[in-house]
């Protein structure tokens, strides 16, 4: 249960003054649908009030403050123009402009002769300087009631600044002080105020430099965002492996037969890390391991030789593929091996139904499947195995914690988890994400392939990139062509991709396939399907080609846009060539001019090859928030903490929560009971949840 210290920080934005249903809705699009969200909004501006010139010296453009007498009134003689109120000071004069001015309420905010301070943005126009909508109007007498500062926040269309503004004011009020959850002597050497005082302190800058991620308020608030993650991941692990595991010691059999049916030897890495995967399995408590290794980098064959251990140690293997394309594509893959080791594989995806759907998921009751190979599907209610001993996810940035805890519960019996990402992430967002794994890297690549030669060209010389094609194709070469993802519009991106298509067809000739996200199954396998077997020569995409597609014949990726995709993206597309024998080459694409950062994004990708490097370049570039440009790819999402920033503090974190969960793994002590406030109040319930005394 939620502690009732919270409760006024989970009720709904619509309990606050003024916030009806209507605002509420437009805060929910910016923040939130609770207080806490807008606490945690913090300010990305401050407006400065203290400047007071003369209206002479006063500089267009700038937040000013100035005393002024009225002189007169000019209503608006039609309403495209708008009501004009003069003013002067003893320097200049003055404008101040209402459109649809109402005339009885500017009398008497304005009443002619009378002195007034009025604060607001200092703009030109013609021979004299004006405001529009002053933003204060106050008799100088009730100077006072004007703030000097003014915190600045994120808006989405619709919404006023003054709505948010005074949401968020009411919601930061709302702010109970709290039980100090800090490590005492942690806190006291930072000299860092109280969670309470921090937020007050955030929600009230006075300065660009007060808004700077590295001060001891905004230090404070990262801190206890990232000890709330943390901890959390922690005592989730803590609990998984508080279960009794058991032990899967393989015969090596079956894995014997399977390695000599492969064409090729598997290299150091691989070898390497499937020991230390199997050396998790036949140890006593449950393995939750993360294998990280850059696309191509051969982590399918790793999983299934550890999948073949489970079976020799007389359980059964999932292998779980974030799309039904990758799943069909592993099957496929591995069928050969399976055979030649005797394994029974079967297939289960959304698209498995019927008659064949009930016979796999009875073989599979029966413990008659050894490896069954999936999408999400395997987590159906329906699908229950004999006795799981492994779950193998691919792709694993698609996957919560969430995920993994239910494939875990599949089973009476303990399951061991392998999750598999391809998404190199940077060492410090990798904590955020995976802290409650151990962690395999298989760095490098199998031996043969060739660095993929990547060029940054305008789209002005798409011209001279389709006769670079025209040339590869009539020596049998394959291409991809991606066309972006332009989020807000599936639609816009289909036309987009189809037009590319048919401009491809009608100045290549008639070998181009289109494949995208909106096909249905069967379709899109085909499209698929006619690539890899080459009756398309080129294969025009939204980034359904994202994960894993494996075909080594292509040898060109062509990435439209190039300057909209995140670097890991990139990365990941450009990993889908350079797979086979011949001579790879990537072309990206980018259209109009680029800014400084986006030229040296791509020159990063011009530069290296390495997904690790690539991946903390874009931290370095981007910031977390956009790292891997997808919302569900699973990442936890800061409000208070930036993981480009705050690398140091997370360290901190970290060790902290280790300690705590070390000493107090229950979260008993009165340190322990704080703690829970600060994984209740970041959102953490689940990781309570799973403490004995939850
Ligand atoms: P990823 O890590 O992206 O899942 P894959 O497992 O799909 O990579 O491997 C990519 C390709 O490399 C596959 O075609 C696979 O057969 C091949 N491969 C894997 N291991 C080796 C190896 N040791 N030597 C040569 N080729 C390999
Ligand atoms: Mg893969």
């Amino acid at each position: 249960m939620r502690p009732s210290i919270l409760f006024p920080l989970f009720a709904e934005t619509r309990t606050l003054p003024g916030v009806g249903p209507k605002v509420e809705k437009l805060i929910a699009r910016v923040a939130g649908p609770k207080l806490v969200d807008l606490v945690f909004d913090l300010p990305v501006g401050v407006v400065d009030r203290s400047y007071r010139p003369a209206l002479k010296d006063a500089e267009p453009g700038r937040i000013a403050t100035v005393t002024v007498n009225v002189l007169r009134h000019t209503p608006s003689k039609d309403k495209r123009r708008p009501y004009r109120v003069q003013c002067s000071d003893d320097t200049a004069l003055i404008d101040l402009v209402f459109f649809h001015g109402n005339a009885d309420y500017l009398n008497k905010t304005l009443p002619v002769g009378s002195q007034r301070v009025v604060s607001g943005r200092i703009e030109q126009f013609r021979d004299q300087i004006q405001m529009a909508h002053p933003d204060f109007i106050v008799a100088p007498e009730q100077v006072n009631e004007l703030p000097q500062h003014e915190p600045v926040y994120a808006l989405t269309e619709d919404l006023t600044a003054k709505n948010l503004l005074k949401a968020i004011r009411a919601a930061v009020e709302k702010v109970p002080e709290m039980p100090e959850w800090q490590d005492a002597a942690y806190h006291k050497v930072r000299g860092w105020p109280s969670f309470r005082e921090a937020v007050l302190e955030a929600h009230a800058p006075e300065s660009q430099t007060d808004l700077s991620p590295e001060t001891p308020v905004r230090s404070r608030l990262a801190f206890d965002e990232l000890l709330a993650n943390q901890l959390a991941l922690m005592l989730i692990r803590a609990r998984l492996r508080a279960t009794k595991g058991r032990a899967l010691q393989g015969t090596g059999e079956l894995k014997a037969k399977a390695i000599a049916a492969l064409p090729f030897a598997l290299t150091q890495a691989q070898t390497q890390a499937l020991a230390e995967i199997e050396a998790d399995m036949a140890g006593p408590l449950r393995m939750l391991r993360l294998l990280q290794g850059d696309v191509g980098a051969g982590k399918t064959i790793v999983a299934f030789l550890a999948l073949l251990t489970a079976v020799e140690a007389g359980t059964q293997g999932a292998f779980m593929a974030p799309t039904e394309i990758l799943a069909r594509q592993h099957m496929s893959a591995l069928e050969p091996l399976a055979t030649a080791a005797g394994v029974r594989m079967a297939l289960l995806t959304g698209r498995e139904r019927g008659l064949g759907r009930y016979d796999t998921l009875n073989a599979l009751g029966r413990g008659e499947v050894d490896i069954l190979v999936g999408t999400h599907a395997l987590f159906s209610e329906d699908v229950e195995f004999k006795d799981l001993g492994l779950a193998v996810v691919d792709e694993q940035h698609r996957f919560g914690v969430h995920q993994r805890m239910q494939l875990q519960g599949k089973n009476e019996k303990p399951t061991d988890v392998l999750v598999m990402t391809a998404t190199p992430i940077p060492r410090t967002l990798a904590l955020t994400a995976y802290g409650d794994m151990d962690v395999s890297r298989l760095t490098g690549r199998p031996p043969g392939r060739k660095k993929v030669e990547t060029r940054v060209i305008s789209a002005e010389r798409i011209d001279e990139v389709t006769e670079h094609l025209r040339r590869a194709l009539t020596n049998g070469a394959r291409a991809y062509w991606v066309c972006p993802l332009v989020e807000e519009s599936e639609k816009i991106d289909l036309a987009a991709a189809e037009e590319r298509a048919s401009m491809l067809k009608r100045v290549l000739g008639s070998k181009v396939g289109l494949v995208h996200g909106r096909m249905k199954g069967p379709e899109r396998d085909t499209a698929m399907a006619d690539f890899k077997a080459g009756k398309t020569q080129i294969l025009v995409a939204t980034t359904v080609i994202e994960v894993g597609v494996d075909v080594p014949e292509a040898t060109i990726m062509v990435i439209e846009h190039a300057e909209r995709f995140g670097l890991a993206q990139l990365h990941q597309l450009r990993g889908r060539v350079g797979r086979g024998e011949a001579k790879s080459s990537c072309l990206l694409l980018y259209h109009g001019s680029l800014g400084e950062t986006a030229k040296a994004r791509l020159k990063t990708m011009r530069d290296t090859d390495d997904g690790f490097v690539i991946a903390e370049e874009d931290l370095r570039l981007r910031g977390a928030g956009e790292l891997l440009g997808v919302k569900q790819s699973g990442m936890p999402d800061f409000h208070l903490a930036d993981i480009a920033v705050h690398g140091e503090l997370l360290q901190a974190a970290r060790d902290d929560a280790a300690m705590i969960v070390g000493r107090d793994p229950e979260l008993k002590t009165s340190r322990g009971e704080a703690l829970r406030v600060l994984l209740y109040l970041f959102g953490r319930d689940e990781a309570v949840r799973y403490l004995r005394t939850g």
